[in-house]
C-alpha cells in the first residue's frame, strides 16, 4: 500500500483486487476470508501461477462446452465418452451434474453411457422438470436402451426427481434402477445416521 500515515490500506484497497477478492468468494468452498487469502497468495506467485491460470481460465471458457449427446463436458460436441465404441449404449446412467459423472469414471466400475440431467426437482429454488434435460433423456431411453440406472441423491429433491423419471419412462421397454443405498464400504454401524441405516436394513440382501 502506498499511504504512509495510519494505514488505511484495507479501504483503500485498489478496487480491482477487491473485485477479484469478491469474485473469488463466489466458488464453492471459498468464503471472504479464503478468497482474500487465495488473492494473496495469487500475487505472491504471479509468473508462476497466477498469469498462467489467467490465460487457462480463459481458453478452458472459451473452448470446453457441453456434450450435444449426454451433457459431460468435453472439447468437441460429442464427448470422449460419447464417441467412445467400447462403451454399451444399452446401459444409460443418470446423474445430476458432471461432477457426478466423473465420481463414476474415477470409481471406474461402469462401461455405459451417462445422461446428465442438470440438477434435480427442488420446489424451494423453483426448479421443474423443464429446467433438467428430462425430455432429452426419454427421447434418448428410447433409442436401444435396455436399462436406465438412476444415480442420483439420496435426498429428498434426488428421490423426488427419480420418481418422476420413473413414471415418465413406464411407457418405454426399458428397466429403471437406481444405486442402492446402504452402509458404506468400511463404514461402521454405530456411524451411520438413522436413514442410511435404516435403508440398509430394508434393502438387505441374501448371503452367498
Ligand atoms: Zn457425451
Amino acid at each position: 500500500c502506498r499511504c504512509r500515515q495510519a494505514c488505511r490500506c484495507l479501504s483503500d484497497m485498489d478496487t480491482q483486487l477487491e473485485s477479484l477478492i469478491k469474485r473469488l468468494a463466489r466458488l464453492p468452498g471459498l468464503g471472504p476470508r479464503s478468497a482474500r487469502r487465495a488473492a494473496l497468495y495469487l500475487l505472491q506467485n504471479r509468473d508462476r501461477l497466477m498469469l498462467p491460470l489467467a490465460e487457462e481460465l480463459g481458453s478452458v471458457a472459451r473452448t470446453v462446452r457441453n456434450c450435444a449427446e449426454c451433457g459431460n463436458l468435453g472439447n468437441a460436441d460429442i464427448c470422449g465418452i460419447c464417441s467412445d465404441t467400447q462403451r454399451d449404449r444399452s446401459l444409460l446412467c443418470v446423474v445430476e451434474d458432471v461432477g457426478d459423472l466423473w465420481a463414476m469414471e474415477r470409481a471406474a466400475v461402469f462401461r455405459g453411457t451417462y445422461h446428465v440431467l442438470g440438477g434435480t426437482l427442488s420446489a424451494i429454488d423453483g426448479r421443474g422438470p423443464e429446467d433438467l434435460y428430462i425430455d432429452r433423456l426419454v427421447s434418448r431411453a428410447s433409442t436401444g436402451v435396455s436399462e436406465v440406472i438412476l444415480a442420483l441423491s439420496a435426498t429428498v429433491e434426488g428421490q423426488t426427481t427419480a420418481h418422476y423419471i420413473h413414471e415418465r419412462l413406464q411407457s418405454l421397454p426399458v428397466e429403471v434402477t437406481r444405486l442402492a443405498h446402504g452402509v458404506p464400504v468400511g463404514g461402521e454401524l454405530d456411524f451411520l445416521d438413522d436413514g442410511t441405516l435404516a435403508q440398509a436394513l430394508k434393502a438387505r440382501a441374501r448371503l452367498g
